[in-house]
């Protein structure tokens, strides 16, 4: 028996026919951008996040990089600032800041959620910090009391990165009251790459918002900085989504919920059947929702357990192997004490949790696991 990671093929098998129509219906209208696929996204996203705006993007990288630069050309933040971000994340939360000029601050993880911990987030305040992004890993909510009250104390904005997290909830409520992630902080960012929880069949990201003025900000810039036809008010990028990739996410969008519970179910029986003592599972927190964007298993001698697994059929990955601050484009943080984070690099596996996997193979795959002698 062979156990794929993820088969994106698989994962869009389901909705064959309705993808092919929805595709069909925009090639036909003769509106592939600005059209209405993309606005009706838009405002499902902002109610899915249970916010105010949202301003669909070409992609998750630039969703980041496009809430910055607006809180830049807003006069809220500047180039000169430093953002405090999780330095257990995939690269492309840091890369955000420093494509702006910005100067980014990484916090270690906490050993149980493997997300930013809180608890060190004051430590790394100086009067230069203006914002923190808390970035939802995994599919589990970066989100407490402390970390809100941090930020309020040091008026600091705060830019969820929601790559991971969409469909989420927090068990603490967010600064606008409600607890999704997305909504809980000034602003947040979603990436639709393939892979993640919702995939489009290509690249695509949004900005989602309460911040009027910031959302019209973002909205510009992706936009070549044009607020009206040909009177540019922003030096502005190129940002934008297209009708195609609207359409499918608007058809992917309906299946979210019965998606992210089938990964909630996978996550469940590796959680009832891995009994191996030398593998530490991840943490299920009943008061939060999480939804399974990974799941990350902890084992000292993790190649060792790697490569039995690839022996075996199974196929699994690390998130992430090489963390931003042992990346040679930062090198200058490689110094950096971030022991967790560390830990997480050298001994994380992900197992497959995405399409095809069901809860019945996550079943067998505990038993190859729990075989595992070290
Ligand atoms: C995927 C991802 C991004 C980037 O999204 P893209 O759409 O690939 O640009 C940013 N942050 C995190 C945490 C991600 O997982």
């Amino acid at each position: 028996m062979k156990y794929n990671f993820l088969d994106l093929a698989k994962a869009n098998e389901p909705y064959m026919e309705q993808l092919q129509e929805a595709a069909c219906n925009v090639i036909k209208s003769g509106r592939y951008l600005h059209g209405e696929q993309t606005n009706l996204l838009e405002q499902e996203i902002a109610g899915l996040c249970e916010a105010k705006y949202c301003i669909a993007v070409s992609n998750g990288l630039d969703a980041l990089r496009l809430i910055l630069r607006a809180y830049i050309e807003l006069g809220v933040l500047h180039h000169e600032d430093h953002v405090i971000v999780p330095a257990n994340t995939y690269i492309a939360s840091v890369l955000a800041i420093s494509d702006n000029g910005m100067t980014p601050c990484l916090c270690d993880a906490r050993p149980d959620t493997m997300n930013m911990d809180s608890s060190l987030i004051e430590n790394l305040i100086t009067p230069a910090v203006t914002a923190i992004m808390p970035v939802h890993l995994y599919g589990t909510p970066c989100w407490d009391e402390e970390l809100m009250t941090i930020a309020k104390r040091y008026d600091l904005k705060i830019i969820e990165d929601n790559a991971q997290g969409i469909g989420a909830k927090a068990n603490v409520p967010g600064i606008n009251g409600t607890f999704t992630t997305g909504g809980l902080g000034h602003a947040s960012a979603i990436s639709f790459y393939p892979t993640k929880n919702l995939g489009a069949l290509g690249d695509a990201g949004a900005v989602v918002t309460n911040d009027e003025e910031l959302a019209k900000a973002v909205r510009t810039i992706a936009n070549y900085g044009s607020d009206t036809r040909y009177h540019n008010i922003f030096m502005g990028l190129n940002c934008r989504i297209d009708e195609i990739q609207a359409t499918m996410l608007r058809v992917k969008l309906r299946y979210l919920n019965v998606e992210n519970m089938r990964r909630s179910e996978v996550a469940e029986a590796y959680e009832t059947h891995i009994t191996n003592p030398l593998v530490k599972k991840p943490d299920i927190f009943d008061d939060m929702l999480q939804i399974w964007h990974q799941y990350v298993i902890r084992i000292e001698k993790r190649d060792e357990m790697r490569s039995y697994l690839e022996k075996k059929g199974v196929m699994t990955d690390i998130h992430y192997a090489t963390p931003p601050h042992r990346q040679p484009c930062y090198r200058r943080f490689q110094s950096y004490r971030l022991p967790i984070t560390n830990d997480i690099a050298d001994h994380a596996i992900s197992l497959p949790i995405g399409h095809p996997i069901t809860a019945s193979d996550a079943e067998q795959i505990s038993k190859i696991i729990n075989e595992f002698k070290g």
